[in-house]
């Protein structure tokens, strides 16, 4: 995989929409996502020929203001780690603050490559800012506009020298290497028509979680039950392999994430994996296994990696892994289901299994789990159903007026499974507020049982 870029700097620069620009629409697409997890998401980027990974610090103006600057700073420290080259953002109107020096203090013991990026710098409003900036001590500031696309050319000759770059050709031949199945051109998944499961077609599936979770113990536990292991063969990328396993008559491409890292070995090499791993891992899986320790109270990098699943349209599964070690088992399962309540609401009835992979308990049941997620993923709903739900969900809770004309939903569709993806008619779809769509997204899934995946929902305008 590519180099990875971090974007760090204080609330308010313009991080979000330099990343937004960078990463492009795809992830402005994607409808079902609350924004609670806005740090650290990584994204693919691409800035003419140059794709590297994309991380960004935002997320943190809601913290708790007291600890807002230590955690800002070990959020940056960990950026940078995990980086190939920094981007340090400043608002060139607004000028250096204290707080950007903070922060730049933090950049400058760095060895990675700081680009100094001062934003907002459309028109002339941002020059003072600009001379300003060379006093952080991180070289000559190059200005953008995030917001409108200004200076990218200048930021791209300063990334060239870090990044890969890739020719059309490649990047093609790319794409079929690391997901390895057929996308269409907004990235979807191409429905094949062979059944999953099968020795030709494998169901890919994606082991991730935290370090530690015990994702290598279960993968070793699952390969090593007299079960038949055809891999492990070639990877799909030189850091990651694909195993064969299979259960039952059921055929499965495991992505092994976990074994590869403990063979790196080189510490630095491992630290750099995680971020770049999760995605590359859940890109590739059509169903994402998320490996949690039901030792540990759960964290905001496992809600991340749920929102990257979320984001990518794929099917999941929730294993909570080390059940041997829990005593009480009343009480942590109700943990886990409220947890599940409080934070799993854009993968709402989500699969979870509990097992424990050292004893090599509950493998079964997390098989299964993963086959019916994948079955949710690949649900379709016929437009006869879909248009007398939509009929009745309407007429129960209609859809708000605004300015005194009501909006119309007239028509549905599903045009794409894998995730399953729903298209209404609206007369104004603009004036429809999300909390319509969360309503509708979840009667959706009561009704056709979809659980599991995510849904998406756009909105088409049409009388
Ligand atoms: P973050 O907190 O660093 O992620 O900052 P955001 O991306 O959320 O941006 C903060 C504010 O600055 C938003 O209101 C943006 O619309 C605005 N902004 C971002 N980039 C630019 C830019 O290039 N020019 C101007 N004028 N405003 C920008
Ligand atoms: P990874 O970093 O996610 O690959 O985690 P490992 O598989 O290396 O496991 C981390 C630690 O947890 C090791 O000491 C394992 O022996 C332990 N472990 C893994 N699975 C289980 C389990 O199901 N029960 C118990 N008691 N320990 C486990």
């Amino acid at each position: 995989m590519g180099a990875t870029v971090a974007i760090i700097g204080r609330p308010n620069v313009g991080k979000s929409t330099l990343f937004n620009r960078l990463v492009g629409k795809r992830l402005a697409l994607v409808d079902d996502t609350p924004g609670v997890t806005r740090d650290r998401r990584p994204g693919d980027a691409r800035l003419g020929d140059l794709r590297f990974t994309i991380v960004d610090t935002a997320g943190l103006e809601d913290a708790d203001k007291s600890s807002l600057e230590g955690r800002m700073r070990r959020q940056t420290e960990d950026a940078i780690q995990t980086a190939d080259a920094v981007l340090f953002v400043i608002d060139a109107r607004a000028g250096v603050t204290p707080l950007d020096a903070h922060f730049a203090e933090v950049a400058r013991k760095t060895t990675r490559p700081v680009i100094l990026l001062a934003n907002k710098a459309e028109g002339r409003a941002g020059e003072s800012g600009l001379y300003e900036s060379y006093s952080l001590g991180l070289g000559e500031p190059i200005a953008i506009s995030a917001e409108h696309g200004e200076g990218l050319a200048d930021l791209y000759d300063a990334l060239k020298p870090h990044v890969d770059r890739v020719t059309e050709e490649e990047e093609a031949k790319r794409e079929e290497a690391v997901t390895n199945v057929d996308v269409d051109e907004d990235g979807e998944i191409v429905d094949d028509e062979e059944p999953v499961g099968t020795r030709e077609r494998p169901l890919r599936v994606a082991i991730v979680g935290r370090p530690n979770a015990g994702k290598s113990t279960l993968i070793n536990r699952m390969l090593g039950e007299d079960r038949m292991l055809t891999g492990p063969e070639a990877g799909i990328t030189r850091d990651s392999i694909s195993v064969d396993w299979s259960w039952r008559d059921r055929h499965i491409k495991l992505f092994d994430t976990a074994g590869i890292r403990k063979k790196a070995r080189v510490q630095e090499k491992l630290e750099k994996l995680s971020v770049a791993d999760a995605l590359r891992a859940i890109k590739f899986a059509e169903v994402v296994v998320i490996t949690l320790d039901a030792t540990m109270s759960f964290e905001k990098q496992d809600l991340q990696i749920i929102d990257l699943v979320a984001r990518e349209g794929r099917a999941l599964v929730i294993a909570i892994n080390k059940w041997d070690l829990i005593e009480d088992r009343e009480a942590a399962w109700k943990k886990i289901r409220d947890a599940n309540e409080r934070y799993f609401n854009q993968i709402r009835g989500v699969r979870i299994a509990t097992l424990s992979g050292l004893q090599g308990q509950g493998i079964d049941r997390l098989v299964e789990s993963v086959f019916d997620a994948y079955e949710a993923w690949n649900a379709r709903v016929s437009t006869s159903k879909l248009n007398r739900w939509l009929d009745k969900v309407t007429a129960n809770h209609p859809p708000p007026a605004v300015a005194g004309r009501r909006v119309r939903l007239r028509y549905m569709t599903q045009p794409k499974t894998r995730p399953p993806h729903f298209v209404a008619f609206c007369s104004r779809p603009e004036q429809l507020p999300e909390s319509y769509t969360r309503y509708l997204v979840n009667s959706l899934r009561e009704t056709f049982n979809i659980q599991g995946t995510p849904i998406r929902l756009s909105y088409r305008k049409g009388e």
